[in-house]
């Protein structure tokens, strides 16, 4: 148990662990999971442990770890078995796997707690007696008697104060006499002096620019119970109806089997599926066991964790929610709060499909097909596909829910692999909104202006101000303008390290790379031949919104996007404000797109619906068609009937017209023989590799050298295409060749990928220069 040695993942994009020595003081406190730091290289850094081992390779000069973070193993078995999976099947580096599953180090030190165990408790109760002390010192036994009297937990200084040492608690924790926890609970914090510090600003100067209105405050609560957005709500309580019932009624026949299982809840659009999520959590819990549910956009843990609360956390203490517009402070809290034992319900987006639950009896992805759920960086995990591997692990049931589920998830649940749960309508039977589209040739042809909002979109927005409903308009890219070009010799501005255009954001008067984040003032004259006819072309949401603004002087209008939402208040504000009526319209992205209930809503409008078909990708229709179902869902969902409006150019096109009829099935099966006919997924495992480096010279070497590799394996098993420049050909600098493998079978292009990497290895090609992207979601 007390090995000398450990292997600790760090976080470096290297496919290898890192064997350390354990210092005699720290034995007994390094577990599998436990976070410690160790020098690497010339710095020092934090890691996870992921096994003890008894001995060091030979050969090597074995470094000793310097210091243990926590007291209590960051991670579970579970996870740390995950963790080895996910960089198995995604060929990542280990330690950028672990690094994604790992809370925010903060200053969690300071809150630790100490609780006496039963059997401390046992021990003090019998320290009376004549018998043998248990081994222990005077003082921890003093210290021991002081925490029985006290009942709760302690905080650590408790220890220091008694003259026990940190290496006494490890030895009072290892004895099972202690239990030593990392908390956050209940601390309030003062940040402020804490961020005046370490960003070397005095108070007056602070105050000043507050006054000036430079920089603003505002206080964060970090304890949810404190959080407005959620106290005083009382959740809808409905009698489920027969479809509902009958759904229920499978998910509960899953629990009695006590086994793995997937389900797939397909129920359109309003059709009631979040009842029957919350249903599902409320039996698990009644069986002793713990729930995730996976929501593909923050805006939407708002929602559902507020449900949640309300159904589950007496006092908001039982449920968590996690996503990455919470500062880390709050995340390491809620976090923790679910390694303690103390949250049993967790909401969140997608790396909360890590979150340190145990006895896992239910993991819910809601928007299964949701392209969030993937990662596009390293490691480049599906989300979903995790949360089913993760299921399995723990014998739980996966319940996936869609109304417009991806083509492999319904392929699987239509030849027996998944089971199926429909919710064929909408509740109440509402009916679905009515979708129409708007041909912007014909537009053009009547107007002959170019105007992101059509006569009849216009029209449409104001009958809905006058009747006083509400009106949702999408449009599908943020900025002022995707593009900037010149009328004179045709140049557009180029990211400097990406190949892709600048978007312009008007009112932060800049343009941005979206990719890389890199920005440029606004060019007064082309570039490239300086000429004065410049011109912005492309709208984006910030250019609808103006244009809004213009055409409904009176209406209240607001913007939701990536640039006017970055945290959780603002998202809470604007969504709030709308949910409550104090907005008309609600312009956005498709953030806006997804789940969410709004009751009031009469009108949705598609600015443009061509940006996502025309892209060179084969998930383009569906990706699209989804898109459009989605929207056509948030309208008429209460007592009003709701009209959707779609301009776009392609009026013909199977993923418009199936969406325009709400039409699943025929869009499944259409879209089905297409990736049939182009051995796409389902039928095909796909893989995209990637060959990159600053220099071009040298990426185009690397790939020569793979594609020697590759080519004697080409059509044994697997089809190899490739290299060539990727369509997005530089990006942050690097310029990017790349193959795409297709194969029937995973395991053959596993095995062809592991090779792959070998052989770079022996090459000598940079670790970092190889990219795999396994189950690639997008080919950009
Ligand atoms: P979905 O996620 O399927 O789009 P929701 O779960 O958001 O749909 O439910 C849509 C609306 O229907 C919500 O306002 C919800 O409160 C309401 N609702 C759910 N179940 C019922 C029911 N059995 N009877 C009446 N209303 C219901
Ligand atoms: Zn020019
Ligand atoms: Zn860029």
């Amino acid at each position: 148990m007390d090995a000398p040695y450990c292997n600790v993942a760090l976080p470096v994009p290297l496919r290898t662990t890192f064997t350390y020595a354990v210092p005699e003081s720290l034995r007994g406190a390094v577990q599998p999971g436990t976070r410690v730091l160790v020098p690497f290289r010339k710095k020092s850094m934090v890691g996870v442990v992921v096994e003890l081992v008894e001995q060091a390779p030979s050969g090597t000069k074995v470094r000793e770890i310097a210091k243990v973070m926590e007291f209590a193993p960051a991670l579970t078995p579970k996870l740390i078995e995950l963790a080895h999976w996910i960089a198995g099947y995604y060929l990542a580096p280990v330690g950028e796997v672990f690094r994604s599953m790992l809370p925010p180090l903060t200053e969690l030190r300071s809150h630790r707690e100490i609780v006496l165990t039963q059997a401390g408790r046992n021990a003090v109760e019998s320290l009376g007696g004549q018998e043998p002390s248990h081994r222990l010192t005077t003082a921890e036994r003093a210290f021991l008697e002081k925490m029985h009297v006290r009942k709760g937990a302690a905080p650590i200084s408790l220890a220091a104060k008694a003259g026990i040492t940190s290496a006494m608690l490890q030895k009072l924790q290892q004895r099972g006499l202690i239990e030593i926890r990392e908390s956050l609970l209940g601390k309030k914090r003062k940040p402020l002096p804490r961020l005046l510090k370490l960003a070397h600003i005095s108070r007056p100067l602070i105050d000043r620019m507050l006054r000036d209105a430079v920089v603003e405050s505002w206080e964060e609560p970090i304890d949810p119970a404190e959080d407005p957005f959620d106290t005083g709500y009382t959740p809808p309580a409905h009698a489920l109806n027969e479809e509902q019932e009958s759904a229920m009624k499978l998910i509960r026949a899953r629990f009695e089997l006590g086994e793995f299982g997937v389900q797939l809840l397909h129920g359109v659009t309003g059709s009631g599926k979040t009842e029957v999520y919350l249903r599902s959590v409320q039996e698990t819990l009644a069986r002793g066991k713990t729930a995730l549910i996976l929501v593909p956009e923050i805006a939407l843990t708002l929602w559902i964790g507020r449900q949640c609360r309300a159904w589950f956390g007496a006092k908001f203490e039982g449920v968590a929610v996690l996503h990455s517009a919470l500062s880390d402070v709050e995340r390491a809290r809620e976090w923790w709060r679910v390694r303690n034992g103390e949250a049993r319900v967790v909401v969140g987006t997608r790396s909360a499909v890590f979150v340190p639950l145990q006895n896992v009896g239910l993991i819910i992805v809601d928007e299964e097909q949701e392209n969030s759920y993937k990662q596009e960086e390293t490691p480049r995990y599906n989300g979903r596909d995790v949360a089913i591997l993760r299921a399995k692990m723990e014998g739980a049931l996966a319940l996936l829910g869609s109304a417009t589920p991806s083509l492999e998830t319904y392929h699987h649940a239509r030849n027996g692999k998944y089971e199926l749960l429909t919710l064929a309508s909408r509740v109440e039977n509402r009916s679905l909104a009515n979708v129409e589209i708007i041909d912007l040739r014909e537009d053009f042809q009547q107007t002959h202006q170019t105007n992101p909002i059509s006569s009849k979109l216009h029209a449409a927005i104001q009958e809905s101000l006058a009747a006083g409903t509400q009106a949702l308009v999408l449009i599908n890219r943020r900025g002022y303008s995707w593009s900037v070009l010149c009328r004179s010799c045709g140049a557009s501005v180029q990211c400097a390290n990406c190949s892709i255009s600048m978007t312009y954001h008007k009112h932060r008067n800049r343009l941005e790379c979206h990719y890389c984040g890199s920005i440029q003032p606004v060019p007064k004259q082309c570039p490239k031949c300086q000429s004065q006819y410049v011109y912005f072309f492309g709208e984006g949401s910030e250019h609808l919104e103006e244009r809004l603004r213009k055409e409904f002087p009176g209406a209240r209008i607001a913007r939701l996007d990536r640039d006017t939402a970055r945290t959780k208040r603002q998202y809470q504000e604007t969504l709030g404000a709308f949910a409550a009526g104090a907005l008309d319209i609600l312009v956005g992205t498709q953030m806006l797109a997804k789940g969410h209930d709004f009751q009031r809503v009469t009108l949705v409008g598609v600015v443009s619906a061509d940006s996502s078909l025309s892209l060179p990708d084969f998930r383009a229709a569906e990706r699209t068609f989804q898109l459009l179902t989605q929207v056509a869902g948030r309208a008429g969902r209460g007592e009003l009937p709701g009209r959707v409006l779609i301009q776009t150019f392609y009026t013909e096109h199977y993923a418009i017209q199936d969406s325009v009829n709400q039409d699943y099935a025929s869009f499944f099966e259409r879209e089905l023989h297409f990736r049939r006919m182009m051995a796409y997924p389902p039928f095909t495992s796909l893989a995209n590799v990637i060959v990159r480096n600053t220099s071009q010279e040298k990426a185009i070497q690397w790939s020569r050298q793979l594609s020697e590799y590759f080519s004697p394996h080409d059509g044994k098993g697997a089809r190899i295409l490739g290299p060539a420049a990727a369509p997005l050909a530089r990006l942050k600098k690097e310029h990017r060749y790349q193959f795409l493998l297709k194969s029937p079978k995973r395991s053959v292009l596993t095995k062809l990928l592991t090779g792959a990497l070998a052989f770079c290895d022996a090459k000598e090609i940079p670790q970092t220069a190889i990219l795999v992207d396994m189950d690639p979601l997008s080919l950009l």
